[in-house]
């Protein structure tokens, strides 16, 4: 089965030391891929630091890291591609960015980080996380990958694709400067669920 369809999601955060460099790391997400599917700049308090990290608590940097994190806004996103995850860990390199200067040059933390704890970005670790992350500052967002599930694909097979198919055949053939309109317009005139009534109205004179 065809599973281009599939598209995964991870949280990527801007954190506060790498704010004022906010536009290139977006330009620099763009250029590997990702499509931004959400953005929101949010000054995390305390307690919600506290939260977002509860994996590392107890741990001796724990406090640090939650006094860095609440100290000023940072960008949280959720990205999206194939092997998303994996995919944002490689491109931002290690925890510590002295390590990743060594293993992943012109990783994002090799380019932007300071130290151990102001790493210039976040990822997910893997999918349970990235769930997590993405419902924590995402609170209305729907986290399953995009249309990954059977009935969905089902649904797009019967309903959607016989007519899309036959649009971009169509949209291929005659290739207008709009196209994306074109198709548009071209769906609605050709929409299978649309109600045949004209032919039977026009009397003749
Ligand atoms: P990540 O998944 O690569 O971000 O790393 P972790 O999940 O292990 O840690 C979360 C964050 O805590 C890191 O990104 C750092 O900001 C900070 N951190 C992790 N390990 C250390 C450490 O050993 N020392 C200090 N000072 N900060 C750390
Ligand atoms: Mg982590």
């Amino acid at each position: 089965m065809d599973s281009s369809i599939l598209v995964e999601r991870t949280l990527a955060v801007i954190k506060p030391d790498a704010m004022d460099k906010a536009a290139e790391i977006e330009d620099v997400i763009h250029r590997h891929g990702f499509m931004i599917l959400q953005r929101r700049k949010i000054h995390l308090s305390p307690e919600e630091a506290s939260d977002f990290y509860v994996d590392h608590y107890g741990k001796m940097f724990f406090p640090s890291l939650v006094a860095y994190m609440s100290s000023a806004p940072i960008i949280a996103m959720v990205l999206a591609k194939d092997n998303a995850i994996e995919s944002w860990k490689e491109l931002i390199g290690p925890t510590n960015p002295f390590k990743a200067r060594e293993t992943h040059p012109r990783s994002l933390r090799d380019t932007y980080g300071k130290d151990q704890t102001r790493n210039a970005v976040h990822g997910s670790a893997n999918q349970r996380t990235a769930e997590r992350e993405i419902h924590f500052l995402f609170h209305d967002s729907i986290v399953e990958p995009i249309v990954s599930d059977l009935s969905a694909k089902d649904y797009l097979e019967v309903n959607v694709n016989p007519t899309l198919l036959k649009g971009m055949t169509e949209l291929c053939k005659i290739k207008p400067k709009d196209p994306v309109t074109w198709l548009a317009d071209w769906i609605i005139e050709n929409n299978p669920n649309k109600p045949k009534v004209a032919q039977y109205l026009v009397a003749e004179k």
